[in-house]
Order: structure tokens, then sequence, then C-alpha cells
């Protein structure tokens, strides 16, 4: 756009051009000539030149109590400060349109151009010999004269507006730009942060309305209509930005994508990969160092499954209980599994993954629920499974129970548990075993492993002894 246009875009209600602005808080411009205002001049404003009441958060399961109405800043609509970036900002399109009278540097049609891109027009020097005579007419004293006249370094004027139109408390292009009464402009989420320091304007340190007067405060309108204008795709880019910080700062749990594991179990790890290594550092920060462990999604979809269809949404969260720190930054590190859980938004940061996740419980089988308390009891059912592991015991494969005893301990008497630890030791699919952690009834689990046990019998080469593990 050309810079003319651009100054021209920015309106004052009452007056051909915007000069020497002061922005109300309802995000309006007025050349500060117009003070002082009983409102704002704009058409269809709103009455009072005030921030718009702040929203009860919808889905808060806390009692919010609003803060009570904050009047108009009496500052703003009697003795009126300049709009400091927007002043700025006039005084370098006004400067950049008096250096360049001509207004030839610019396309219409284009978007900002840098004046810096583009050849700046020079005196073409006077060719004597062929007496090809320009525009001015052949005036060879003329030309010696604008020639030896020095020449301005060129302003890169997109560049400048960049300074401008960025924050500073977070050196960034303004998001969502709101000016305070004292006219200095942040990005709405840095001038937040701010206040819950402080109640003083972070340049001028002047004492600001507080929070409640900025929560859900109007943007300057002026400065966003610039931002979208001049920097479209940088505006985008910000947004999308900020829009990721935000969903990253709710992923707060750490996830190892790993192996299967069910709760109450104890698990040794060995961290090599430098992602996770420092993973494992940022969670022994923390007071109870702990992650999820999921495991690794299956590849054997190929590129045709889609990646929604191959993420692992269930794991297990573990404790850290110990760590051997190796001299070259590996370390061994013994875990106890705790609670299950279901991943309800899921991000990166460092090439690990983190998300947010849903802690899953079991529901107690009640019996109200009786299609669950149908067939055999629970005793029944832990009775077939201790007899499926007798049966291995005696058979090929008595090292298999041997191994679990030893590293798992004894069969559980608790029936939530039962079914993990029969689970651990089936000659069965692992991804066939992880439908045991969404199950949030015991009586369900258990039901589970003794299908399981039951396809294991009905199985020939089961039967005939050849157990593959
Ligand atoms: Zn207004
Ligand atoms: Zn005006
Ligand atoms: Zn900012
Ligand atoms: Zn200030």
């Amino acid at each position: 756009m050309h810079p003319r246009q651009l100054r021209n875009s920015l309106h004052c209600p009452l007056c051909p051009t915007l000069s020497e602005p002061t922005t109300l808080p309802c995000g309006h411009a007025v050349c500060a000539d117009h003070f002082p205002l009983s409102r704002c001049p704009w058409p269809q404003c709103a009455p009072v030149a005030g921030p718009s009441r702040p929203r009860i958060p919808p889905t808060s399961r806390v009692h919010y109590l609003p803060p009570p109405p904050a009047p108009p800043h009496p500052q703003t609509l009697h003795t009126p400060r300049q709009d400091v970036t927007l002043n700025k900002v006039i005084a370098l399109l006004d400067r950049v349109l008096a250096d360049n009278d001509s207004d030839d540097d610019y396309d219409d049609d284009e978007p900002l151009v840098r004046i810096s891109d583009r050849p700046r027009k020079r005196p073409r020097l006077h060719n004597l010999d062929t007496g090809d005579d320009d525009e001015d007419g052949g005036d060879l004293l003329s030309h010696l004269r604008s020639v030896s006249r020095p020449i301005d370094p060129p302003l890169d004027l997109e560049k400048a507006l960049l300074t401008e139109l960025s924050c500073e408390i977070c050196f960034m292009l303004l998001h969502n730009p709101v000016t305070t009464p004292c006219q200095h402009t942040f990005c709405s989420k840095c001038l937040h942060r701010a206040l819950d320091h402080s109640n003083l304007c972070p340049l001028c340190r002047d004492t600001l309305p507080g929070f409640s007067f900025f929560e859900d405060h109007p943007s300057n309108l002026t400065l966003n209509t610039l931002l979208l204008t001049v920097f479209p795709a940088e505006s985008t880019l910000r947004a999308e930005s900020l829009a990721a910080e935000e969903r990253d700062a709710r992923l707060d749990t750490p996830i190892f994508v790993c192996m299967l594991i069910f709760p109450n179990n104890p698990t040794a790890l060995h961290f090599f990969e430098p992602r996770y290594r420092l993973m494992l550092r940022r969670c022994l920060e923390q007071e109870v160092p702990s992650f999820g462990m999921i495991m690794p999604p299956r590849h054997s979809g190929g590129p045709a499954l889609a990646q929604s269809q191959n993420q692992i949404d269930y794991g297990t969260m573990v404790e850290v209980r110990s760590v051997q720190m190796l001299p070259d930054g590996r370390s061994m590190v013994e875990t106890w599994s705790t609670f299950r859980f279901r991943i309800l938004e899921r991000g990166t940061l460092d090439g690990y993954t983190v998300a947010r996740i849903e802690p899953i419980f079991d529901i107690p089988d009640s019996p109200s629920s009786s299609p669950t308390l149908d067939g055999p009891s629970n005793e029944q059912l832990m009775d077939i499974c201790t007899q499926f592991l007798q049966q291995l015991r005696r058979g090929t494969a008595p090292w298999v129970v041997q191994r679990l005893n030893n590293v798992y301990g004894a069969p559980p008497s608790d029936p939530a548990q039962f079914a993990y630890w029969v689970a651990l030791i089936l000659p069965i699919d692992e991804f066939e075993k992880a439908k045991l952690l969404p199950i949030r009834s015991a009586r369900l689990r258990l039901r589970l492993v003794v299908h399981w046990i039951e396809q294991l019998n009905n199985n020939w080469w089961f039967t005939s002894g050849c157990v593959v593990f």
C-alpha cells in the first residue's frame, strides 16, 4: 500500500486528518484538539467510552466474583495525552511523504514496499555527447548541483514501522494492542502479565487503573488496522504462535513413549535419547518427579493409517523412585506406576511429547450395574486365571511364572489389580493387553483377561505346548 493511502486510512471522525491523536478506552482515536469530550465522537460507539464489563468465565468451576465496575479513566477524556505509538507512526508516514513528494517510489497496488529495496531516483548525468536532453531541459548546472547534494540514507519504512509497532514488553509485533490511559500500548497479554506484578505502567511508571479495567479491554482499533494492513502475514503468525503457546501451557504432563505398563508395578528404564534426558532433568526439578508412559504406536499401518488412528491415547503415570546418572549423561531410572490416564490434548516440547491428561479411576461394580455382575463371581474369574498360570507352571514355561513372581511379586489379592498382573504374563499382543487401560470396572478387566485365556486354551498351538514368548 502506498504510504499516502496508509496515512489517509488513519481517520478522525471530527476532521479530515487524524493528527496528534489520543486513543480512548473504547479503542477509537481522536485528535487531541477536540478534547475535552463527554463521549467518544465515533458513530455507533458505546455511549460511555469505557471497556466492556469483564465476562465471567463460562467453564470456570471456581466461584467467580466479578470486580466492581471500573469507571472510565478521567484523565483520558479531559486532559488527553497523545497516543505514543500512533503518533510515532504518523510522524514516520508524514516524514516519508515529505521526503518523497513525487510519490513515484511506491506502487499503489503492492504491499508496502521498502524504499531501500527499490532504486532511489537519482539525477541522471547529462549526456553531453549525444545531446540527450532529459526532462530538466538539459541544464548542466542544475544536474551538477543535484548530484553534489548529499542524499539521506534510505529509510526502510517497513522496518521502521515494525520497530514502532512492536511491544515494549515482549519486543515482538504487537498483538491485540491495548492502549493505557497514559497512552502507552502493549500486547493485551503482556499488559495483563505486567499488571500481575505491579499496577504501574511498564514504560512511564504512571499508576494504571487496575487489572479489572484492562480485562476484556477493547484493542486500539487504529493500530489493529495498521497491523493487519502492513503486516498481515506476521500478524497471523503471531496469533498462531500465541495460540500454540497457550495450548502448550495447558500441556503440563511430559510423556515418555516407551512401553505398556499397568498401575502399581515397578519398572526400570534407561534414558539415553537427548530429548528424554532433558525431559527427565525437568521432571527431577519437580517436588514429586513423575511422567506419563505410553507404548509406541503401531507402525504396521503404514502411511495409509491416519495419524489420529495410530495415536496411543491411554497410558500410565509413573513416579521416579531412584535415578542413577551415568557419567556420559545417560541414566538408569527406577519408577513405580501410579494411575492410568487418557490423553486429551498433546503437543511437543523440545522434541518430546507433552499432554493434558485426564486420570482414569475405577467405578465400583455396584449391584445396580447388573450386566457386569452376571456370570461367574470375581473370585471364580480369578480362580480361572490362577489355574491357567498353574497349567503354565506345569507345562513348558514354568520359568515365566517364576520370573513374574520375582519381578512383580506374588499375585495381588485385589481384583482391581489382579487382571493387570495376569496380563503381564499372557503371550498375547501388547495392543490387545492395552485394552485393559481404559476399562473402569475391575470386573470387566477380569472378564477380558479370562476371555484371552479361553482363546489361548482353544488354540491348538498353545495347548500342544508350543508357547512362543
Ligand atoms: Zn469509541
Ligand atoms: Zn480530528
Ligand atoms: Zn507484547
Ligand atoms: Zn505509560
